[in-house]
């Protein structure tokens, strides 16, 4: 089997064969979000492609040191580094304080990937955890000379910088057109040309997210946690580098200036961007209300959609559709996507009760296996992989139909691939069991009936039983209401 993994390499637009700097090691960086709101699907997104670029990494053997960050502090309104810190601004509206902004969010971050049973990455930095290691790298960048500092702010200095070294490598961009194409600075701001990106900024007397430096009490730029971040946990020089396709220009442009400028070598070896998430044919944006949160699909609360959709159906209409590609939202291609989701599920179901015969019919498990491990190895195309898994479930249910047959050890081996793709490579959960009707007719059931013991207890005045039932549930998230026709309950 043929395991030479090629990856499409957002820095020369070429797909080029993976080759990792340590063998059987790969570091990989991927900028995570900004926590000042609930995450976005969009961003939702872009973590389940580097879920299962992860995954499979990890399936082909190689030890992954996966480093996304939190972003904490630093990220302005606009890229021009102007505007309110995103988290302060939060803060100030709500009245509390910006680390209870970030605690919140993170926490809501976190709860949606384990839904989308997303893998924790290996390490999770956040950017005010790295101050100090931010300052040390503009004290780096100014000894080099390529940056300056103006009333207690700090800039980097893109033209002579790019006089040095060429500018715009991933997002080809010349330093010429966007010399052209930037508005002139409108006198607020101390930069020198346009093109500068802040390194720290000298806080306003009302901000209050700041820490000292040696040029003013103030916060670092949003563009240099990335840099300072991946230098510290993958090194100067690491393998992969991802995020979403939005963070190419300027954040990943500014990325490769800020450290090239010190070590004057390329720090990423292959950047990788994940592209964009439609909703019905439009982006997707609060301002215009074509706009859904992940929490809103699984619960089936919201305007867009009839239905809920479940945090596996929605995985798995993502990964129906390549990285790479832009995916749209909408109730049909849901409901399509998650009919096969299904019918994908029932066909592993039957794997285990699967009449065998002395020889396999005309379906060849290695030439399967093969298309498989090409399709993932041809830069993680995993809709191309599900559909081989659906060429499998044909030929489950026509052995199940007694159409074709299937040999012991050829049934054997497609379970273990067939689990080892949909479990481990593709991240996804069996959800038929637990949603199927008879689960929740059962489980309804035997609710019904605790609590009808409860209500029994309550008429004979064993309040002792009754309260240990409804603590005991509630332990459970399941909710007993107690109301003058008698109790309900219901599962969170
Ligand atoms: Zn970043």
């Amino acid at each position: 089997m043929d395991t030479t993994l090629v990856v499409y390499n957002s820095l020369n637009g070429k797909k080029e064969i993976f080759k990792s700097i340590l063998p059987n090691n790969v570091g990989m960086y991927v900028c995570g979000p900004t926590v000042y709101s609930n995450v976005h699907l969009g961003n939702c997104r872009t973590f389940i492609s580097f879920d299962l670029i992860f995954r499979y990494l990890k399936h082909l053997g190689y030890k992954v040191r996966y480093v996304r960050n939190i972003t904490d502090a630093g990220h302005l309104e606009n890229d021009a580094d102007e505007g309110e810190d995103r988290i302060a601004k939060k803060a100030r509206l709500e009245s509390i304080e910006p680390m209870e902004v970030v605690q919140r969010y993170t926490l809501d971050f976190r709860d949606t990937m384990a839904e989308f049973n997303a893998l924790a990455p290996s390490i999770e930095p956040t950017a005010t955890g790295h101050i100090v290691e931010q300052i040390e790298l503009i004290k780096e960048i100014m000894a080099q000379g390529y940056a300056y500092e103006i009333n207690g702010s700090v800039y980097f200095d893109v033209i002579k910088f790019n006089d040095d070294i060429p500018y715009g490598k991933l997002s080809g961009r010349k330093i010429e057109d966007l010399i052209h194409n930037t508005r002139t600075l409108d006198g607020q701001s101390d930069k020198k040309n346009p093109q500068d990106f802040a390194l720290w900024k000298k806080a306003e007397p009302v901000h209050i997210m700041r820490w000292p430096s040696p040029w003013s009490e103030g916060f670092p730029g949003w563009h240099l946690e990335c840099t300072a971040m991946s230098t510290k946990y993958l090194g100067k020089q690491f393998d992969i580098h991802g995020g979403g396709m939005d963070l190419k220009f300027p954040h990943h442009e500014c990325e490769i200036a800020q450290a090239e400028s010190i070590n004057k070598k390329a720090p990423v070896n292959y950047w990788l961007h994940a592209n964009m998430l439609t909703l019905n044919g439009k982006k997707m944006a609060k301002s215009t209300g074509n706009n859904i949160l992940p929490g809103e699909m699984f619960s089936g609360e919201n305007s867009i959609f009839k239905k809920a959709f479940s945090p596996m159906a929605v995985r798995f209409f993502m990964l129906q559709a390549h990285y790479r590609s832009i995916v749209d939202l909408s109730e049909t291609a849901l409901e399509a996507s998650e009919k096969g989701f299904h019918r994908l599920q029932e066909g592993i179901s039957k794997l285990e009760a699967l009449p065998t015969s002395p020889e396999s019919s005309d379906f060849h498990i290695t030439v399967w296996q093969n298309k498989c491990y090409a399709a993932m190895n041809d830069d993680f195309n995993s809709p191309l992989l599900i559909a081989h898994l659906f060429d499998a479930v044909k030929y489950i249910n026509a052995v199940s139909n007694g159409l074709q047959q299937i040999s012991k050890t050829d049934l054997a081996g497609l379970s273990k691939l067939m689990n080892v793709f949909f479990f481990d490579v593709l991240g996804l959960l069996n959800t038929n069991k637990k949603q199927g009707e008879n689960g929740n007719k059962q489980l309804e059931g035997a609710l019904q009936l605790i609590v009808e013991l409860r209500n029994n207890a309550r008429a004979a005045k064993d309040f002792q039983t009754s309260d240990l039932i409804r603590d005991s549930l509630s332990n459970l998230n399941i909710q007993i209401n107690d109301t003058s026709e008698g109790s309900t309950f219901k599962i969170n």
